[in-house]
């Protein structure tokens, strides 16, 4: 056990931030709202639409912009190719 003295105080760091963000395309005629996209989104940023498409089911919208990395597991699981993500790169800070 470490001696008082040597416990840091100083807050734990963050994880980096990923240099690049991503966002979605999402061909929302095509969706048959099983929300396979939604569910297994890693980061969260999608939510099903309160709307629904010319067949009748709802489907999925970016809901939380920032939190998409663009990793595209979304476009990987849909079974009807109506969604696929991309990365985007971050604007420099100046
Ligand atoms: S996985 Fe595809 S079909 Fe299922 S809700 Fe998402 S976009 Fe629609
Ligand atoms: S690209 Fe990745 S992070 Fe963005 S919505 Fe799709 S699964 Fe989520």
């Amino acid at each position: 056990m470490p001696a008082r003295d040597e416990v840091s105080e100083s807050p734990p760091r963050r994880a980096k931030q990923s240099k690049v963000k991503g966002s979605v395309v999402i061909l929302s005629n095509r969706c048959k709202g099983c929300s396979f996209c939604v569910e297994f989104c890693p980061t969260d940023a999608l939510d099903m639409s309160r709307f629904m498409n010319e067949k009748g089911y709802h489907f999925p919208e970016l809901a939380r912009p920032k939190q998409c990395n663009g990793c595209d597991l979304c476009g990987m699981l849909c079974p009807d190719f109506a969604i696929y993500g991309y990365f985007e790169r971050r604007k420099k800070k100046r």
